[in-house]
């Protein structure tokens, strides 16, 4: 009588399974949209605690100069850059390409707390005029809002490297 219910259920798990596999939530720092930089979730709570200082201060002066700054992403989990490097080989078509754009796991300044991105524009523009001031600096060419703690407070930034695959 109900012989249709089971390959309708095994069409749902077959649906469901690989996207429950990978999904990831507010624990491996997603971001809906973007986050203040005061917000208390783990994209923020998980970054190294001197970058988030000098984003924080950096956030406050440019909303003195009448500039919101927000973070489009900070840190992430090793599930969540797999996650993004794979839809990125998907893509592009190549590790190698993929790797432009997204570091692996094992690379990404955001897994270690050790980046944030930052929108919108013109926070980045304001963050590229005033970013050293806190030792803040863009750090790919290719990527106007990746900012990482690269130089002390008033110093100058390295020279940018091309893009994430590029190593130092
Ligand atoms: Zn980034």
């Amino acid at each position: 009588m109900y012989r249709w219910l089971a390959p309708l259920l095994l069409t749902l798990v077959a649906a469901c399974g690989p996207l429950q596999a990978d999904a990831v939530g507010v624990a491996d720092g997603l971001v809906e949209g973007h986050i203040s930089p005061f917000d208390d979730s783990p994209a923020i709570t998980n970054l190294d605690p001197a970058l988030l200082r000098a984003v924080r201060q950096a956030a406050r002066d440019a909303a003195a100069d009448g500039v919101e700054l927000y973070l489009t992403t900070a840190w992430r989990s090793e599930r969540y850059q797999r996650k993004l490097y794979d839809e990125a080989i998907t893509k592009y078509g190549s590790e190698h390409e993929a790797r432009r754009y997204v570091s692996t796991p094992g690379q990404s300044r955001h897994v270690t707390g050790d980046a944030v991105d930052v929108g919108p524009t013109d926070a980045d523009d304001w963050l590229n005029r005033h970013g050293r001031a806190y030792g803040l600096c863009q750090t790919y060419a290719n990527e106007m809002w990746h900012f990482e703690l690269a130089t002390t407070p008033g110093g100058d930034c390295p020279p940018m490297r091309a893009d994430a695959s590029a190593r130092r």
